[in-house]
């Protein structure tokens, strides 16, 4: 007996076949390649891990608690780790408010599957986190994107469609050193948005991995929010490596809840062991000084790429500079297409996201993210010399 069968990849699911990988990742391929100076991932300086603490906090680990460190664990998180990850919040939480998450990320893809049915609207920033969009577009929502101004999301543009009948499920911002714009909002803007929440009836989600890496001196802001709508998420891998995998969610008990079982279907429970690990780094007495070791190297590897991008380009370049965060968001470098750029700036060897990957509605297609964290100072001079003969290539 014969029979003709489809294609094998049309066995996929439909989610499967539409999703998109992201631009960022497959970029990241070019970034490996010999002689690349790669300002595009959103990668923290692997040179400044502090390897030799983690080394001896990871060994205790393993000799002193390795039985219940190596064995399953609980899908919320060990009750010690969340414990310790009470410290990345400014208020009084306590243990049992918290969901430990493999990643941020994973807290994003959580609360997707439990918020979002096809069709739901998402309001985000517009440009905005490429990983946030492409979750929120996998769980099928519709997302509407707001304008982000030099203080970062716009609450009262916000508020304007919302009194137009916009009705959205939920509501992503990054409050502190937004990816890519670089922008902090302000307190009374936070609390702007938390009473939106509370009078129309949204999840505020507050994705926050990079509040702790200010470097002029502005410590992040604190707001009251609404208890039943709000979910914050925090996470290590900005301050002490990402490769740790922990994320952690503050969240209402009715959401908690709904998210704790979606975790365990995804992977039962975050490595037991990198939560021990990094529950003792959290605590330990060098991590302060880590982190104020941190603002002083980024801050400085922020001002040599913002200088060095003035020399290069004077008045033909528009771009933040931001107070924390990652990135340098380049609005426009003399109006030329982001894409092509990098096309050229790939024979120069050297990287960057095009705006396109981070828009939601706008046309992004002459801005560009710059990542200053990952690369010396002296390869930062060298990647803006090379974007500088890109930029001669491109209008050649
Ligand atoms: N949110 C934002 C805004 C990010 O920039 C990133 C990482 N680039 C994440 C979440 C994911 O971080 P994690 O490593 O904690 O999953």
């Amino acid at each position: 007996m014969s029979t003709t069968l489809a294609p094998a990849a049309d066995l996929l699911s439909r989610r499967a076949r539409t999703g998109t990988s992201s631009a960022i990742r497959d970029l990241l391929q070019h970034a490996q390649r010999p002689g690349m100076i790669s300002l595009a991932g959103g990668l923290p300086d692997a040179t400044r891990f502090p390897l030799p603490a983690i080394a001896s906090v990871a060994e205790r680990v393993v000799r002193t608690q390795g039985r219940r460190a190596l064995q399953y664990g609980v899908t919320r998180g060990e009750e010690d780790t969340r414990d310790a990850c009470t410290t990345l919040f400014d208020d009084a939480l306590d243990a049992d408010d918290l969901v430990i998450t493999t990643g941020s990320q994973q807290g994003l893809d959580l609360l997707g599957q439990v918020l979002v049915d096809p069709g739901d609207i998402v309001v985000c920033s517009d440009p905005d986190y490429v990983g946030s969009l492409q979750i929120f577009r996998a769980h099928r929502a519709a997302l509407h994107g707001v304008r982000t101004t030099p203080t970062g999301f716009d609450t009262v543009a916000f508020e304007a469609d919302l009194r137009r009948g916009l009705r959205p499920t939920a509501c992503y911002v990054v409050p502190h050193f937004h990816n890519p714009s670089g922008t902090r909002m302000p307190r009374d803007a936070r609390e702007h948005l938390a009473e939106l929440s509370s009078h129309y009836g949204f999840v505020l989600v507050e994705d926050d991995p990079y509040r702790e890496l200010h470097y002029d001196g502005e410590n992040p802001t604190e707001a009251v929010l609404d208890p039943e709508l709000h979910v914050r998420l925090r996470s290590v891998s900005k301050t002490l490596a990402p490769g740790f995998r922990i994320g952690a969610m503050a969240a209402p008990p009715w959401l908690r809840d709904a998210v704790v079982s979606a975790k365990q279907s995804a992977d039962l429970h975050t490595s037991t062991l990198t939560q021990a690990i990094a529950a003792d780094c959290l605590r330990a007495d060098w991590y302060p000084e880590h982190i104020a070791s941190l603002r002083v190297d980024h801050g400085i590897r922020r001002d040599v790429l913002c200088s060095a991008l003035q020399r290069e380009f004077g008045d033909r370049v528009r771009f933040t500079h931001p107070s924390g965060g990652m990135f340098v968001w380049v609005d426009a470098l003399d109006g030329i297409d982001s894409t092509e750029l990098l096309g050229h700036a790939l024979e120069e060897n050297v990287c960057f996201v095009p705006g396109p990957a981070f828009a939601v509605d706008r046309d992004l297609s002459i801005a560009l993210r710059l990542n200053f964290t990952n690369a010396s100072e002296d390869d930062l001079r060298e990647g803006v010399a090379r974007l500088g003969r890109a930029r001669m290539r491109a209008l050649a």
